[in-house]
């Protein structure tokens, strides 16, 4: 490369740097757009990954995503961004049903939400600095790539950690045609993030036992993937708890997040309003008006279907051994036309009348 060509590409690089700083992005990093083969080959050990999300490669969203370049031959380099939100005040009553990266709006946001705003403003820098984005459905693995930018490590309970903010992060790539200056892997972020030998915190505290010993997630278990089927497998339900869109247990109990969770937070004025709405009993019975002002904002990711969220919500109230609860339930039980709702319905009352 010719010493033109070289400072046009440094000067690009910092100029995408500084912008994603600017943007409030806690971090940035920059790798190749070469194939994540390792990720690939553990994609193609998950005989259920296999069945549920991925065909041959370039059939389908997750395989295909560890060839950027068989997606988008122009791509040259992948740009990595890291949102923190681990100095956020989380209230109380709400993280005991949603996860806190959905409280935050940050995982997949929509033009809707601030973080959607921010990111489209990024891609809009992008543009107007002539650099083309692939813009398709298939997914890169985000958290190899920020690893191999150097951003981030990861530990057993798979979550990508930083130093400073934990694993309280959410990562957005994007796979560009530019050549820019590539960051070096992930050292030593990497060997600090390492799990300490033993350690086994989060396994043993996980509610639904779905992390096995290496590590592996055994996806159909965890909390999340049974708030999506509203709690349909039946010998899940008590084990999920009150938990209706996502779970934090085995981040929150992850010592090599004390320190990014000790760090001084600030309070989301939203989320202490949302807080005082926010009633299992009205999602129970969830209608518009609830989802749009209370439900939609924070958990807009998955769940359309709102039998889905009333399902949650039965559960959740029928494992809260709060028996005043029990008149809600009934009522509902009278209301709903759903055949499977009813029957979560009469679980949560059974449990509650015990
Ligand atoms: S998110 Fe919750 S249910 Fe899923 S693996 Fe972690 S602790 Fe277990
Ligand atoms: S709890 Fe222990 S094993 Fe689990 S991610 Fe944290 S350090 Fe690693």
């Amino acid at each position: 490369m010719g010493d033109t060509a070289a400072s046009d590409k440094h000067a690009l690089t910092k100029l995408v740097k500084m912008k994603a700083l600017e943007l409030g992005f806690a971090k940035v990093g920059i790798t190749s757009a070469d194939d994540f083969p390792d990720h690939a080959a553990e994609l193609m050990q998950r005989e259920d990954y296999q069945a549920r999300w991925c065909g041959p490669k370039g059939t389908n969203s997750l395989l295909a995503g560890c060839y950027p370049r068989d997606l988008f031959p122009e791509g040259k380099s992948i740009i990595c961004l890291l949102h923190a939100y681990n100095d956020i005040d989380f209230p109380e009553k709400l993280s005991k049903h949603v996860g806190r990266v959905y409280q935050n709006r940050s995982y997949v946001p929509t033009q809707e939400q601030l973080a959607g705003r921010r990111l489209q403003a990024f891609k809009d820098f992008l543009s107007n600095s002539g650099v083309n984005i692939y813009e398709g459905p298939e997914e890169l693995p985000a958290r190899a790539a920020c690893f191999r930018a150097g951003i981030v490590s990861w530990g057993r309970n798979n979550f990508a950690r930083t130093e400073e903010n934990g694993s309280f992060i959410t990562l957005y790539v994007l796979l560009v045609d530019a050549d820019l200056d590539i960051d070096e892997p992930g050292r030593p972020d990497a060997e600090k993030g390492k799990c300490p030998d033993g350690c086994r915190i989060c396994i043993d505290a996980c509610p639904t036992q779905a992390m096995q010993e290496s590590g592996r997630l055994e996806w159909t278990k965890c909390v999340l993937f049974n708030n999506l089927r509203g709690c349909a497998n039946i010998d899940l339900r008590e084990k999920v708890g009150e938990r209706i869109h996502g779970c934090d247990v085995c981040q929150m109990v992850c010592p090599r997040n004390a320190k990014a969770l000790a760090a001084p937070k600030r309070k989301d004025a939203f989320l202490e309003v949302l807080t005082e709405e926010f009633d299992l009993e009205k999602i129970l019975v969830l209608d518009d008006a609830y989802y749009e002002t209370i439900v939609k904002p924070i958990m807009y990711n998955y769940i359309r279907d709102f039998e889905i969220f009333r399902r949650n919500a039965a559960v959740a109230l029928g494992n809260s051994g709060d028996a005043s609860h029990l008149p809600a339930l009934t009522r509902a039980l009278e209301l709903s036309e759903d055949e499977t709702t009813r029957e979560t319905i009469a679980w949560a009352i059974e449990k509650l009348s015990r």
